[in-house]
């Protein structure tokens, strides 16, 4: 197949579609779910793949679906493209036909944008897998719960990775212009763990710490203590850092007191680094309990790992992007420090997470908002590019990374886009 075919092919298939899949998306923003409750989200998705012949399977939450399409179970290659469906629990503050009628909720994540877009690329690969030119099976991913960081934990379980070869997903970038794509090997995202230390000791009088073990002295050698020792233990490379938030211990200036709670976060840019980084907290805190005499435990609590993109992954989404969007429509982008639950997939599977520029060009975007705020909201030109940088993907990565070959110099018709 030649790139030309499916950039026409794209192109053809976004006139008919692309005002029905800005209009899907103004329905799910106006009608948001938080996570594990997207029940009309579900259904309004699997009703439209339904009626284009696909066979959705809700997973064993009720929320969320998995949809094949194309190829047959051979065993050939299988590529899985995720959205997150699920809204935030914010009052929606935007002054526009489609904001939130559901006081509280907003999808101020960019969520229904994702899911808008694998409907549309669903419904294209559908389409070209009836006409034969899908080589292989692509798997839709329409996912709950991701702000709770949960949801991808629960697709793995109901083995929704099951002969996935590689994977893909994008999420909304208001910092970058749409039309663009943001692309970085290696870590995109980073982890943020939640850690608390409880110590406890025999308490006692002010008067005579030597007869007792001093409690609070030793949680404050412990709140010093750990971050010191933590950034001379794991490479600084890794940026992992451990920082306070909460203490609490005593209830007179003369008595030592039995039990303290410290917490607080670890960050940590470096896959390696978070996983080694459990053992060596509980490693440190336990000989500061020894040298002063308390016991300690430590609740560790992780939430999500950096999300890694494979190199060859990352390759894929720049050439097969590149292809259909034009040149220099992929930008490096730098790594950020908020989680994504996507990470979880790519323990498991090679991907890549991608960007995707929502900011109106020439705005500066601050009429937009950021992620996570009231007032956040997309140009819905990029819609239409993530389908067509998702589709193009999958399409490449079936075709085992050999690139789309571009046969013409495509002067994307979206470079200077009008709003559907
Ligand atoms: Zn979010
Ligand atoms: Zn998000």
């Amino acid at each position: 197949m030649d790139g030309s075919d499916l950039v026409a092919d794209l192109e053809q298939f976004l006139a008919s579609h692309e005002a029905e899949l800005v209009e899907f998306r103004r329905d799910l923003h106006a009608h948001p779910e938080i996570g594990y409750n997207e029940h009309r989200t579900t259904r309004r998705v699997a009703l439209r793949l339904a009626a284009s012949g696909l066979r959705p399977v809700i997973l064993p939450k009720g929320t969320g679906m998995i949809v094949d399409v194309g190829g047959s179970n051979d065993g050939g290659p299988v590529v899985a493209l995720r959205a997150d469906i699920d809204a935030l629990p914010l009052q929606d503050e935007k002054k526009v036909a489609y904001a939130s009628t559901t006081p509280g909720v907003c999808h101020a994540c960019g969520h229904d944008v994702h899911t808008a877009i694998l409907v549309g690329t669903g419904l294209f690969l559908a389409q070209q897998a009836a006409a034969g030119l899908l080589p292989g099976r692509v798997r839709l991913i329409f996912q709950p719960a991701e702000e709770t960081a949960l949801g991808a934990l629960d697709v793995l379980a109901a083995g929704g990775l099951a002969s996935v070869g590689r994977m893909f997903g994008l999420h909304c970038d208001p910092r970058l212009d749409a039309g663009y794509v943001g692309m970085r090997t290696g870590p995109i995202t980073a982890a943020c763990d939640k850690v608390t230390v409880e110590v406890t000791g025999p308490g006692g009088h002010t008067a005579r710490p030597h007869l007792t073990a001093d409690l609070v002295y030793a949680l404050g050698k412990i709140v010093t203590e750990l971050p010191a020792a933590l950034s001379r233990r794991v490479d600084p490379r890794s940026s992992l850092s451990l920082v306070w938030g909460q203490i609490s211990a005593g209830a007179a200036a003369n008595a030592i007191p039995d039990v303290g709670v410290v917490s607080g976060t670890v960050r940590c840019l470096d896959d390696d680094a978070w996983h080694r980084a459990p053992d060596l907290v509980k490693e440190l805190v336990d000989s500061v309990a020894l040298a002063y005499g308390v016991s300690a435990s430590l609740d560790y609590h992780r939430t999500v790992p950096p999300t890694v993109n494979d190199t060859d992954c990352a390759a894929m989404v720049t050439a097969a992007s590149e292809a259909v969007l034009g040149p220099g429509r992929v930008v490096s982008t730098s790594q950020s420090l908020g989680g994504e639950d996507f990470a979880w997939y790519l323990e498991s599977v090679p991907g890549a997470l991608a960007r995707l520029g929502t900011r109106v060009p020439g705005s500066g975007g601050t009429e937009v908002g950021d992620l996570h705020q009231p007032i956040f909201d997309v140009d819905e030109r990029a819609i239409g590019i993530g389908v067509r940088m998702l589709a193009a993907t999958a399409i490449t990565a079936l075709w085992d990374g050999t690139p789309i070959t571009n046969t013409q110099a495509h002067t994307p018709t979206h470079a200077t886009p009008t709003r559907a």
